[in-house]
């Protein structure tokens, strides 16, 4: 595990949202919760301070069997839902810790709480018993309600998906999907969809990566499956990597993505057959 975020070693707060950095973001909240409840130091007086990993309850931790320290999962396919915050964090938290200085609750894959129980937390956040600590892990947050973000401390690990990532990925799927049923201006007026990325070389390889991923990923399952592979998916991956040369040396943008647009549609087949 890396070193420890500088925001996690300051006063002891109620509710944390680590953000990103998977996979250590686990890690990081286990070596968290361990600390606060470590018996070699007072927290609330020195700070944060790590796990001596000796004392009763960072071996109790590491057993698997702590009493004061749970860890959250949904019950349903659809994420950790109302029933779930209720159940195993509002009331819960009612009672004093069995043992320990914090009652620690740990919401793994925090951004697949729906906002129905986000809600249902938001009391026991805002007005947090003295020994409740919330520790939400999250790939993003943009799932989270502003209202709960708001009530807890933002802790970024390193890299996260941020919502332009999102829907790039969106946007590179659904044209790799579509395109080829299109008809000509369908196929063209597509281009308006890649307008936004226009200012931004950066955001542009990126979206035009992902659109190679989607097809590299298509070709990859047929192999695996061991269906056809379409010559198209050969001939938008080539399309896509002209395209993406041609823009970093400031080709004309729309000429570009139009022409690749035509090219993945399968237009150069269609005219020359
Ligand atoms: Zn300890």
């Amino acid at each position: 595990m890396g070193e420890f975020p500088i925001a996690l070693k300051g006063a002891v707060g109620h509710a944390y949202i680590l953000e990103g950095g998977s996979p250590d973001r686990l890690n990081i909240g286990r070596a968290f919760a361990k600390g606060l409840n470590c018996l070699s130091h007072d927290v609330t007086v020195s700070g944060f301070a790590e796990a001596c990993n000796a004392c009763l309850s960072c071996r109790v931790f590491e057993s698997g069997n702590h009493p004061d320290i749970f860890f959250i999962a949904g019950t349903k396919a659809t994420g950790i839902g109302v029933d779930d915050a209720r159940d195993q964090i509002v009331s819960p938290m009612l009672t004093q810790p069995f043992k320990y200085k914090y009652k620690i609750f740990i919401v793994d894959k925090a951004e697949t709480l729906t906002p129905a129980a986000q809600n249902a937390l938001l009391k026991t956040i805002e007005e947090p018993a003295p020994y409740g600590v919330f520790l939400f892990l999250a790939a993003h947050v943009h799932t989270m309600l502003p209202t709960l973000l708001s009530r807890c401390v933002l802790v970024k690990l390193g890299e996260t998906e941020s919502i332009a990532d999102l829907e790039a990925q969106a946007l590179a799927e659904e044209v790799a999907s579509n395109i080829t049923e299109m008809d000509i201006l369908d196929t063209l007026a597509t281009y308006r969809r890649f307008e936004p990325y226009k200012e931004s070389r950066e955001a542009i390889a990126n979206l035009l990566d992902m659109l190679y991923l989607s097809y590299a990923g298509r070709i990859r399952q047929a192999a695996i499956a061991g269906e056809n592979i379409q010559k198209i998916w050969y001939d938008s991956i080539a399309a896509i990597q002209h395209t993406k040369q041609v823009l970093a040396q400031n080709g004309n943008f729309q000429l570009s993505i139009e022409l690749m647009l035509l090219k993945l549609n399968g237009q150069s087949q269609k005219t020359s057959e």
